[in-house]
């Protein structure tokens, strides 16, 4: 399912495609590139934090997603 995320910093309306109901981890802006962590519950949005550039990469790679 596709979930709609607004971007913290500018506002932005991203689509975010959902595999499971249940997800936390990091989501890039289309528009700014600005990055954050979102958290996501029973396919509903319950926290967008953003985190710096760094942070993000260390999600990716590290494969944020097994909490
Ligand atoms: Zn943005």
């Amino acid at each position: 399912m596709m979930l709609i995320i607004q971007c913290p910093e500018c506002g932005t309306k991203n689509s975010f495609s959902l595999i499971q109901s249940t997800y936390e981890g990091p989501c890039r802006c289309w528009k700014c590139r600005g990055t954050f962590v979102v958290t996501i519950e029973e396919e509903e949005l319950k926290s967008c934090e953003p985190i710096s550039e760094e942070e993000f990469e260390k999600l990716i790679n590290g494969n944020a997603s097994t909490r």
